[in-house]
C-alpha cells in the first residue's frame, strides 16, 4: 500500500510514527507498504548562514530516534555551547533554540545546497543517517518562506514566520500570512508522483496555515491532491489546539478555531473524509464524511490508532467511490 502524507512538525511526526507503528514498517526491514511524506518547507531559515529546516529534521529525527521527546523539536541530550558562544559575541537572533549537535544537521545541508544539491537531494542524504522508515520529500526545492504580515505603533511590517512564531510567541496580532515564494515554487520531484500513485493521502493533525496550507501553497499539489483519496486529523479538539498556537495563524486567515472550521476551509474538493474528537462529535461539513474518534496523541497506541482510523476510512471511501 502506498500512502502519502502531507506534514508539518510536531503534530505531523507523531502522526507518523504511529502510521508506521499500524503498519509494522521498521527501519532496516522490508514492508509492503510504502510512506511518503510531503513536508513543509515554509518554515525554513537561514541562521548565522546555515539553512535551518525546522519541519524536515523534527520529521527525520521523531523518525529516526534523535528527537528531543519532551520538547518534540530538537535532538535529544543536547547542549548549547555555540549558542551561547554566538551570544557572547552579541550575533543575533537570541530566540531560536540552535544545539550543538543539531548544528551539525545545518552544516551538513548548508555544504551541499553551496555545492549545488537541491534540497530534495540533501534531505535524501540526511536520512541516510536517521533512516526514517520514510521516504522524506521537501515540498518544493525552491525557496518558500512563510512571512507575517503584523501592525505595530500603526506601522505594518512583515516578520518571518520564525520571529513571529518563536520571539513573539504569536501574540502580535497577524493581519495576514503570505508564502513568499510560492506561486513560483514547484514541486519537488517525486511530490506529483507519489501523490499520483497513492492509495490514500492522510493529512495529519499538523497546522492547517502554515504547514499543510504552505505545502498546497506550492503550484500543483493542492490539484493533484484534490484527484486522490484524501482524509485529514483535525488539529482542533473542542475549539482549541491541542497544543501550540494553531489559533493565532487560523484567526490571521478569517478562519475559526473549530475542527469543523478548518474542514470547511480545507473544502470537499481537496478533503474526502475527516476525523474529529469525540468532543466535537456532530461535526458535519459538506461534501465531507466527518467521523470522531480519540483525537488525543496521548501515547504510542492511542497515535498508532489514530493513523489506523484515518486510514481505514480512506480505504473505505476509495473503495465506495469505486
Ligand atoms: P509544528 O510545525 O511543530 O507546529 O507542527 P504541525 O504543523 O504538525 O502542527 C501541530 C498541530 O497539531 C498543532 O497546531 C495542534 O493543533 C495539533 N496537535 C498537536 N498535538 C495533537 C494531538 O495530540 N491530537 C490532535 N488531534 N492534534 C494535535
Ligand atoms: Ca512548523
Amino acid at each position: 500500500m502506498r500512502i502519502v502524507v502531507p506534514a508539518g512538525g510536531i503534530g505531523g511526526a507523531r502522526f507518523l510514527r504511529g502510521l508506521k507503528a499500524t503498519l509494522g514498517i521498521v527501519a532496516g526491514q522490508d514492508s509492503d507498504s510504502t510512506i511518503t511524506v510531503i513536508g513543509n518547507t515554509g518554515d525554513d531559515i537561514t541562521l548565522f548562514g546555515l539553512r535551518v529546516c525546522p519541519d524536515l529534521d523534527t520529521v527525520m529525527y521523531t523518525l529516526g530516534g534523535g528527537i528531543n521527546e519532551d520538547q518534540g523539536w530538537g535532538r535529544d541530550d543536547e547542549s548549547f555551547t555555540v549558542k551561547e558562544e554566538l551570544l557572547a559575541y552579541g550575533m543575533q537572533p537570541d530566540w531560536f533554540g540552535l544545539g550543538d549537535r543539531d548544528v551539525a544537521t545545518h552544516i551538513v545541508r548548508s555544504q551541499m545546497l553551496a555545492a549545488g544539491y537541491p534540497l530534495s537531494a540533501v534531505t535524501e542524504a540526511l536520512c541516510d543517517r536517521w533512516r526514517p522508515g520514510v521516504r522524506l520529500i521537501p515540498m518544493t526545492d525552491d525557496q518558500v518562506e512563510t512571512h507575517v504580515v503584523v501592525e505595530e505603533g500603526g506601522k505594518r511590517r512583515a516578520l518571518h514566520f520564525q520571529e513571529w512564531w518563536i520571539r513573539h510567541r504569536a501574540a502580535l496580532p497577524a493581519l495576514s500570512i503570505v508564502g513568499v515564494g510560492a506561486d513560483e515554487a514547484r514541486p519537488a520531484p517525486g511530490v506529483l508522483e507519489a501523490i499520483r500513485e497513492a492509495d490514500a493521502v492522510l493529512l495529519p493533525p499538523s497546522n492547517p496555515v502554515v504547514s499543510i496550507g504552505s505545502i498546497l501553497g506550492v503550484a500543483g499539489i493542492r490539484e493533484a491532491l484534490e484527484q486522490a483519496v484524501v482524509v485529514g486529523v483535525s488539529p482542533i479538539i473542542g475549539d482549541a489546539p491541542v497544543r501550540g498556537m494553531a489559533d493565532a495563524c487560523l484567526t490571521a486567515i478569517g478562519v475559526e478555531t473549530s475542527a469543523r472550521a478548518v474542514a470547511e476551509h480545507y473544502g470537499p474538493r481537496l478533503l474526502d473524509g475527516w476525523l474529529v474528537d469525540e468532543a466535537d462529535a456532530g461535526a458535519e461539513a459538506d461534501g465531507i464524511e466527518v467521523v470522531s474518534r480519540p483525537l488525543y496523541m496521548s501515547g504510542p497506541k492511542a497515535t498508532a490508532d489514530i493513523a489506523r482510523a484515518a486510514l481505514d476510512l480512506a480505504l473505505d471511501l476509495k473503495e465506495r467511490r469505486g
